[in-house]
């Protein structure tokens, strides 16, 4: 029986007796119900009544290449009927994983070359943490087990990706951390820069922080740096030009790994392959999921660098650690698929040099003059929209998140899906916008602010 037989109705019933969603409140979707999105087409996502929503997240900030692609379900149908699984363990391997894996590292910054899946970006964060520290374990260091994080990142949602996090709330109900992880200011200028610091003082005196954070620790005992490039669940934080290449330095200085997490930023979003060289910085390692197959299926990817992937090489050892699924035959077929489709249409260059500017200046020119908007930000194909009660003196409306909820609910009423994160609206769209589409989000923004100032005020 296909969901065609059931009714709307029917099917939030059901949702609501027997699925629990992730990060919900399950009280409040009992009562409210939930939207049932059944297809999608392009940039379009389509709910169980008909509505067309232009998706304005790309999923989870995952879909790069958009929806309908039937290259991708073909890789995926081909790839099962050959080999549908098998293991990467016990000295195995298949073919797929093999390739991804040397696409993989012809795409990341040079001294990075390794990789080691999993199936989503918080397995992938628990393995990076693993491999630090048995990194420093092997080499003859296992006291240098501290890794120093940010207040208010997002690195997932199993034990260990909530530990390096920096959510409180998600602390709180874990009940106890991954011990040895300390988190340190985040980089967001509109709210923690001095008056009268420059984007540029502020950017070095939050690497400073980190810094601190060595010091205070020792530099023996500190194993590990990591961070989002961009802060993406915690409100697409944009850091300063002069954070990360600082991070780095500060890093090398005192012989500290430096871990990104590009689960958000991997695979084009900040136009460049990784965000690592936006900034121009070379990471120990590097988180990827999410748009490594635009969502197609469940894959991450930890790029590996040189240094760690020489230790274990030459003082080997079993690394305790891996996944059923790492490697998965067929989400590497798609992956490789997906990597075929954002080079072929040039999407990493379209959004650094045509919709990643239109983007930006679209926010600045149409969207930061509202009287609800505090500050617009955007890097490539990421943006936020600061809601402010007073734009003058960034004073937010009380209950936070509330107000920024009301302009989400009005923009996917007016067909733009938006997320709210506390009091920041979030956009994070394929890379398949082009400036039409851009402009057609703009329309749905301005009308979404417009309603909820009237509701508001
Ligand atoms: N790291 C970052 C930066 C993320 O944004 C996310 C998810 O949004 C994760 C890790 C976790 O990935 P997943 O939900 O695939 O476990």
């Amino acid at each position: 029986m296909t969901y065609q037989n059931y009714s709307l109705k029917q099917l939030q019933q059901i949702d609501a007796a027997h699925h629990l969603h992730p990060f919900t409140d399950h009280k409040e979707l009992r009562e409210a119900g939930s939207r049932i999105i059944t297809r999608a087409e392009g940039p379009y996502i389509y709910d169980s009544e008909g509505n067309e929503i232009l998706d304005g997240m790309a999923g989870l900030w995952c879909v790069n290449v958009g929806y309908g692609r039937n290259e991708l379900a073909e890789a995926a149908y081909r790839q099962m009927k050959e080999l549908p699984y098998y293991n990467s363990f016990f000295k195995c391997s298949t073919p797929t994983p093999v390739l991804l894996a040397k696409r993989l590292a012809e795409l990341a910054p040079k001294s990075v070359n390794q990789v080691f899946f999993g199936s989503s970006g918080s397995e992938a964060n628990d393995t990076a943490l693993r491999l630090v520290r048995h990194y420093w374990a092997l080499e003859g260091k296992p006291e240098k087990n501290r890794i120093i994080s940010r207040r208010n990142a997002y690195h997932g949602s199993t034990v260990a990706g909530t530990s390096l996090g920096g959510m409180e709330p998600m602390h709180k109900q874990l009940g106890g951390a991954v011990p040895n992880i300390v988190h340190v200011m985040m980089p967001y200028a509109y709210e923690l820069a001095l008056p009268g610091e420059s984007d540029h003082e502020f950017g070095l005196r939050a690497a400073k922080a980190v810094e601190d954070a060595i010091v205070e620790a020792g530099p023996e005992k500190v194993a590990a740096f990591i961070g989002e490039p961009i802060m993406g669940a915690g409100g697409v934080k944009i850091p300063p030009m002069s954070y990360w290449p600082e991070v780095e330095r500060i890093c090398r200085k005192y012989d500290v790994l430096l871990m990104l997490d590009e689960v958000i930023t991997g695979y084009g979003r900040t136009g460049e392959w990784f965000a690592a060289q936006s900034f121009g910085i070379e990471p120990d390692t590097i988180t990827t999921a999410k748009a490594l197959t635009s969502g197609y299926q469940p894959l991450s990817a930890l790029l590996v660098g040189d240094r760690i992937a020489r230790t274990l090489v030459e003082k080997g050892g079993e690394f305790y650690h891996g996944y059923t699924y790492a490697g998965h035959p067929v989400a590497c077929a798609v992956a490789l698929a997906n990597l075929d489709i954002i080079e072929r249409e040039g999407l990493v260059d379209r959004v650094k040099n045509d919709t990643g500017p239109y983007f930006a200046q679209a926010l600045r020119e149409r969207i930061a003059d509202h009287r609800l908007v505090g500050e617009v930000r955007s890097f490539g194909l990421m943006g936020a929209i600061e809601i402010v009660r007073d734009k003058a003196t960034r004073e937010r409306f009380e209950g936070e998140g509330r107000a920024a909820v009301v302009v989400r609910d009005h923009a996917i009423a007016s067909g733009l899906m938006l997320r709210a994160t506390g009091d920041t609206m979030i956009l994070s769209p394929p890379l398949i916008w082009t400036r039409e589409t851009i402009d057609l989000a703009c329309d749905r923004i301005v009308k979404a602010l417009d309603l909820a100032e009237k509701d508001l005020f």
